[in-house]
């Protein structure tokens, strides 16, 4: 049980912390979704999720979680049969890749482990592929379980330095709203999003952006089933077929709000900006820790190839699982998990956890759970290095 006392913090990488504001925007009686302000702001929401991932193209607005939001985009690139390259950095990388195969997609898989796809090895497979037969490349941005980032941009020069035809697919969920994402500018045909990451929602809402070409192409994939198919959500004839029926009311008032502190209050470079600063005084921290050869480190030895939005991170002989108890119980903070490092029954599932910092997250916030965190390592004995808060504090006092 956390203290009954002050505010928790719940420091996970999703669901996130939801502001006041947009719960207050959420705090109100179902509004009539047959006429009226619902319909008006649905229409804004469709403007400000096109500038949130950077594209001309479409937007759809599906009722479910992350998963759902993969199991949307599948059903409306693929046919059963179809074949696809998947790209794994962590478990989300190879969740996506799995949801294909369960579906009756061919996936090959190019696993890189914990470390940033390499864009050649993904030309390769593509060049490999003399029938051009791969539909789609699907790529995790940023995999939340091993907090890499993936070169976007990158993967996508190298597959069209191949002539070959194969549309891109990003999982953007643990990034929209933290780390750059352009997704015109980068060449991304299909997009995924979820509410409650950098977006500051409650879970709920799958956002899918979909090219001209990915639309085109989805007119003849037959996964499709009536509710999943994108078409009507994004050239609906009537207003309930942008959400194949009832919409999600209140999330749809608090995805509004959230566009409105996004776009307009703070600015998406700003909002950039301030998860890179706090990134790095996380990161800053753990190095400072991982100095006189406590065995503390990050995930990721390369800064460019982690994400800014979460930081998993390791400390050895079960420290990781002692800190997350002691920081939940004594200081109201929670930490994640580790996530596909090691299963649960298995020692070293003690040796990983993760930090959630995506969406609304400010500087006191973070060295509330550096601070806290270093409390913790003191109080259960665990052997650190020194300079960790110093070295944060330096961080996020830089340009
Ligand atoms: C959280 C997450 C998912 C899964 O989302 P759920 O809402 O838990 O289904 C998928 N991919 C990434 C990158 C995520 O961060």
């Amino acid at each position: 049980m956390p203290p009954i006392t002050g505010r928790t913090y719940l420091a996970i990488p999703g669901p996130s912390v939801i502001p006041d504001r947009v719960l207050n925007a959420m705090h109100r009686a179902s509004p009539n979704i047959y006429e009226g302000e619902i319909i008006s702001i649905t229409e804004a929401i469709f403007v400000g999720l096109k500038r949130l991932a950077g594209t001309r193209h479409h937007a759809a607005i599906y009722i479910a979680n992350g998963h759902g939001g993969w199991e949307a985009a599948l059903t409306n690139m693929f046919s059963r049969g179809d074949r696809a390259l998947g790209v794994a950095t962590g478990l989300f990388g190879t969740g996506w890749a799995k949801a294909a195969e369960q579906m009756g997609v061919a996936v090959d898989l190019l696993d890189f482990g914990r470390s940033a796809a390499d864009p050649n090895r993904i030309a390769e497979a593509l060049q490999a592929d003399r029938d051009r037969q791969i539909k789609y490349v699907l790529v995790t941005h940023v995999d939340t379980a091993s907090s890499v980032k993936n070169d976007i941009a990158a993967i996508r020069t190298a597959m069209d330095a191949t002539g070959h035809p194969a549309l891109l697919a990003v999982d953007a969920i643990a990034s929209l709203g933290c780390d750059e994402l352009r997704m015109d500018d980068w060449g991304i045909d299909v997009l995924v999003g979820a509410s409650q990451k950098g977006l500051m929602l409650p879970p709920g809402l799958a956002l899918l952006w979909f090219s001209d070409k990915a639309l085109g192409a989805a007119r003849h994939a037959d996964l499709a089933t009536p509710y999943w198919r994108i078409e009507p959500r994004v050239h609906p004839e009537a207003y309930w077929q942008h959400f194949g029926g009832t919409p999600p009311t209140q999330h749809l008032y608090g995805l509004h709000e959230v566009l409105t502190m996004v776009l307009e209050d703070e600015g998406l470079d700003a909002v950039w900006s301030r998860h890179k600063r706090l990134a790095k005084a996380i990161w800053a921290a753990i190095d400072a820790w991982g100095a006189n050869s406590s065995g503390i480190g990050l995930n990721i030895p390369q800064a460019t190839s982690r994400g800014h939005s979460v930081t998993a991170a390791t400390i050895p002989h079960g420290g990781a699982g002692l800190l997350r108890q002691w920081l939940e119980a004594e200081a109201g903070v929670t930490l994640g998990i580790g996530l596909g490092m090691a299963l649960p029954h298995e020692p070293a599932y003690g040796d990983y956890l993760r930090i959630g910092h995506m969406g609304h997250v400010n500087a006191h916030m973070v060295m509330g759970v550096l601070g806290t965190m270093e409390a913790g390592l003191n109080a259960t004995g665990i052997g650190r290095g020194s300079g960790a808060l110093e070295a944060a504090a330096r961080a996020l006092a830089e340009p």
